[in-house]
């Protein structure tokens, strides 16, 4: 195992990387794949209609991986507010041993520490890991930068420093999450104090991903400039794929002279940003992505991602220590 770490060791994975809860993504065939291909596969529980749905799919996931995987559970402003303590029942009595949670979760992260879940919560501040640390006794910290897709934060502080000052602050494990999608990545982020790293954008690049091929071959075609956030205004600031509909939003977001969230509710509205994913059209809606777009260049199975991944990291490591050897000579 080329990078055994506090990770790969706890979660009983081969590689340090682990597929993050995605919206209207995380469903069994992405996760059970990133599974089987030595990462962690992690199913989003509110993609699931219903807590029993959510069971199903676990059921499911079981017979499509024998390797570990994990359940996300989410708490942020939402439209329709789902049961979320239903849905933490189900992941508890199915047995799940890895939950990744976000959000408003103290109350589901007690249930799942006292079932003996290893917990890892993402986290977009130092301020807000600092106090999960404190309040939750998570067993990993995802320490979600900037760059990251979807749910921001409201400080817009990159990963370069991000890492940094959890390294300096932190004394639960960490793992970086947000602009990594290749094995360069993996090792900057080992070399800055994580165990590994969270992707989400760049397995939903990937065949196994249940994500309408033009959506993929729209992230293939992007450029790193190709987000947009939107949201600010409600401290919910959201970063998303820039098309028709999330430049429609900002719109009304900074000319609004109500500021009532119910304005852009219909454009930003997750059931419209669904369908993207379904129909391929990527004006349908809006749908979350991640600068690290602009590194995307193909949609390679999980697997293949997976051992390039390791294969680069490794590579990039060996590099550097040879040429750091030659500079020291000189
Ligand atoms: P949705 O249709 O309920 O809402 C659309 C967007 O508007 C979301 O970003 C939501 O956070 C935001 N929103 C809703 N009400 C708001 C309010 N009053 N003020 C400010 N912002 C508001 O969301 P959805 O796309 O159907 O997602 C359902 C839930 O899953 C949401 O809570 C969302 O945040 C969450 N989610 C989870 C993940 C994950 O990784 N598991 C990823 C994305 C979204």
């Amino acid at each position: 195992m080329p990078f055994d770490t506090q990770l790969t060791r706890k979660l009983g994975i081969r590689v340090p990387v682990i597929q993050g809860g995605m919206q209207w993504v995380g469903y069994v065939e992405l996760a059970s794949a990133v599974s089987n291909a030595g990462g962690l596969g992690i199913l989003t529980s509110l993609t699931q209609p219903t807590p029993e749905d959510l069971r199903k799919e676990i059921r499911r996931c079981r017979e499509m991986t024998k390797n570990p995987f994990g359940v996300n559970l989410t708490a942020l402003p939402t439209i329709n507010p789902p049961p979320y303590e239903e849905y933490a029942k189900v992941i508890i009595e199915e047995g799940v041993k890895i939950v990744e949670t976000a959000g408003l979760v103290e109350p589901y992260v007690a249930m799942f520490k006292k079932a003996g879940c290893i917990v890892l919560h993402k986290c977009t501040s130092i301020r807000h890991a600092l106090s999960a640390e404190r309040r939750m006794g998570v067993d990993f910290l995802s320490i979600d930068g900037f760059e990251c897709a979807g749910h921001v934060g409201e400080t817009d502080i990159p990963n370069m420093v991000l890492l940094s000052r959890a390294r300096q602050q932190l004394r639960t494990p960490f793992i970086g999450s947000g602009g990594f999608a290749d094995g360069r990545g993996l090792l900057a982020a080992l070399a800055l104090g994580a165990s590994g790293i969270n992707m989400g954008t760049r397995f939903m690049c990937t065949q196994e991903a249940p994500v309408h091929m033009n959506i993929k071959q729209a992230i293939v075609n992007a450029t790193e400039n190709d987000t947009q956030l939107v949201l600010r205004r409600w401290k919910n600031t959201s970063r998303y794929f820039r098309n028709k509909v999330s430049e429609a939003a900002y719109e009304i977001e900074k000319t609004s002279p109500t500021g009532e969230f119910k304005e852009v509710q219909q454009y930003v509205s997750g059931q419209r940003g669904r369908q993207v994913f379904i129909n391929g059209d990527p004006d349908h809606g809006v749908w979350t992505a991640g600068i690290c777009i602009g590194m995307i260049q193909d949609v390679p199975t999980c697997e293949d991602l997976l051992r390039r991944i390791e294969a680069e990291a490794q590579g990039a490591l060996s590099a550097n220590v040879s040429q750091y050897k030659e500079s020291a000579k000189m």
